[in-house]
C-alpha cells in the first residue's frame, strides 16, 4: 500500500526533496511517494491535523512552520526540544514524533572533509540564526575541543552558547574571530551572507591557515564568495549541498528503517543545482 510522506512550509514551491526523496524511494523499492503542501502559517494546527487523519507517515518541516509545529505534535525528542525547531516528524503508529535532522545531516557532511580526529579541532561558527541553532547543538555532541560562536546579534549567539553548547564553547566579537581565524580548523558560515551573490562575506579570512576546512551552507549559488576565497587560501571548502541530502537522508531513514541511496539523493539535487561538488 502506498504510504504518504512530504513537506509542509510557506512557500515550498522552490523545493527539491520531492525528487530527491521520490527517486530514492524508487531506488530502494518503498512503496513511499513525497509531495510538497503550501501551509499558510493560519491553517497549521488544521494541516497537522489532516496530515494524522490521513495517516501520513511522517513529513518535513520547513519555514516558517519549524518552531510553530511543536505544541501541536505529541513529543519532541531530545535534539528537536534544545534546537527548538523540528524539520521533521515521524508518525508512530498514530504518535506524532518531531525530530531534527539539519544539524547532523550537516555534521555527517562535514566529516567528509575533516580527516583528523574531531576531538583536536578548534570550531568556529558564525551566525546565530536557525540553522546555526541546529549545527551548533550537533556539533557539540561530535566532540570538537572547543566551539567559538560569533555573530552580528551577540544576543542570539549567547542564547545559543547558553542553550545548545558545552561549559568549553565560547562566545566572541566578530572582529575578535576575524583576528583568531588562524587559531580555527573548522570555520563554518550559517549566515545568510553569499546567497545574493553580491560580493559580500561574512568574514575577512587574510588570517586563514591553508588545510582549514571552511564550510559554507549555502548551496546556492554553489560555491560563494566566502568559498572561492577561502579556496585560493588553500582552504578544504564545502558548501551547503551535503547538508541538504543528509538532512533529507536522515528522515528518509526515520521513516522507513532503510538506508537511501545517498549519492543519488545529490546527483538529483546537483542536476538541479548545475554544479559539481566541491572538493569531495
Ligand atoms: P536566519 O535564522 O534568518 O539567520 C540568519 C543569520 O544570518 C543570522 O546569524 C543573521 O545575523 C545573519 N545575517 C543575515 N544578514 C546579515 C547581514 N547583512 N550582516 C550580518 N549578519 C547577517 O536564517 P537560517 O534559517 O539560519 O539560514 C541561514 C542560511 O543558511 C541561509 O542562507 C539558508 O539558505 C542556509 N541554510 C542552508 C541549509 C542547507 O541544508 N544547506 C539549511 C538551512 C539553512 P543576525 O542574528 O545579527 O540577524
Amino acid at each position: 500500500m502506498k504510504k504518504l510522506v512530504g513537506l509542509i512550509g510557506y512557500p515550498v514551491s522552490h523545493s527539491m526533496s520531492p525528487e530527491m526523496q521520490n527517486a530514492a524511494f524508487q531506488k530502494s523499492g518503498l512503496p513511499f511517494f513525497y509531495e510538497k503542501y503550501e501551509v499558510h502559517p493560519d491553517r497549521l494546527e488544521e494541516a497537522v491535523n489532516d496530515l494524522r487523519t490521513k495517516g501520513f507517515a511522517g513529513w518535513n518541516v520547513t519555514i516558517p512552520h519549524k518552531q510553530a509545529i511543536m505544541p501541536f505534535l505529541d513529543e519532541i525528542s531530545e535534539g528537536a526540544r534544545k534546537i527548538g525547531a523540528v524539520n521533521t516528524v515521524v508518525n508512530e503508529h498514530g504518535k506524532l514524533v518531531g525530530h531534527n535532522t539539519d544539524g547532523a545531516g550537516f555534521v555527517k557532511g562535514l566529516k567528509r572533509h575533516v580527516h583528523f580526529p574531531i576531538e583536536h579541532a578548534n570550531v568556529l561558527i558564525i551566525g546565530a540564526g536557525g540553522a546555526s541553532r541546529a549545527i551548533a547543538y550537533a556539533l557539540a555532541q561530535a566532540g570538537p575541543k572547543s566551539i567559538v560562536i560569533t555573530n552580528r546579534t551577540m544576543e542570539k549567539a549567547r542564547d545559543i552558547h547558553n542553550e545548545c553548547l558545552r561549559k568549553q564553547d565560547s562566545v566572541m566579537g566578530l572582529e575578535e574571530a576575524e583576528a583568531s581565524l588562524s587559531g580555527f580548523q573548522i570555520v563554518i558560515n550559517t549566515t545568510s551572507i553569499g546567497m545574493k551573490n553580491d560580493g559580500s562575506t561574512p568574514m575577512d579570512l587574510s588570517l586563514l591557515v591553508p588545510g582549514t576546512v571552511l564550510s559554507d551552507i549555502i548551496y546556492n549559488p554553489f560555491k560563494t564568495v566566502f568559498l572561492q576565497e577561502g579556496e585560493q587560501r588553500g582552504a578544504v571548502i564545502d558548501n551547503g549541498v551535503a547538508m541538504l541530502v543528509l538532512q533529507g537522508a536522515l528522515a528518509f531513514e526515520k521513516w522507513t528503517g532503510v538506508q537511501p541511496d545517498v549519492e543519488l539523493m545529490e546527483k538529483i539535487l546537483l542536476e538541479k543545482l548545475g554544479g559539481n561538488y566541491v572538493n569531495r
